[in-house]
């Protein structure tokens, strides 16, 4: 009689693992991309709150998020320092240079702890900008994963293009930011 009861009580666990919803793993790439999305959280500039993940096989070598430079004022704290750049067809468009991006403080961590980032994969929020994107390919990170395009990606899809530095997007939506 209680071997009954074990069998059935030994079926009703099988019975209700099948109808359990199965368990969805994040991939390697929505995995760091999560990670970089709470590293984000730091940042200190409002104009892109971004954060910056560097991994190879499989393993998270360094990150970063955007901010001033050690030992200076944040833009939370103090307001952005916009600079205006004119461009070939005269159009002209602001920037917040106080600080450091995601992208570059991630190198810099890379720099500072001798932790070589040759031929990994970094993830960030959106396309980097000219400046981010020079370093990538200096560094010889060879893949680059976007959250977002930047509304101005042009310029560093041609340059990761001719530089072999493969680019995926997440979402192919376009991110624009205010008083450009
Ligand atoms: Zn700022
Ligand atoms: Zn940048």
């Amino acid at each position: 009689m209680s071997g009954e009861k074990i069998k059935d009580s030994e079926e009703q666990v099988k019975k209700g693992n099948t109808e359990k919803e199965k368990y969805i793993r994040p991939t390697w790439d929505e995995y760091f991309m999560e990670v970089s999305r709470t590293i984000a959280k730091r940042a200190t500039c409002d104009r892109g709150r971004s954060g910056c993940v560097i991994a190879k096989n499989k393993q998270l070598l360094v990150t970063g998020y955007v901010g001033s430079p050690i030992g200076m004022p944040h833009c939370d704290d103090v307001g952005h320092l916009m600079k205006k750049v004119i461009h070939d067809d005269d159009s002209i468009s602001q920037h917040c240079v106080r600080t450091v991006h995601a992208e570059q403080n991630a190198i810099c961590q890379a720099a500072k702890l001798g932790v070589p980032i040759e031929g990994a994969t970094l993830y960030c929020k959106m396309t980097p900008c000219r400046v981010c994107a020079m370093l990538i390919i200096n560094s010889g990170i060879k893949r680059v994963v976007c959250e977002k395009k930047y509304h101005k990606a042009e310029e560093t899809e041609k340059m990761f293009l001719k530089a072999g530095t493969e680019l995926d997007y997440f979402d192919e939506s376009i991110e624009k930011y205010e008083n450009m």
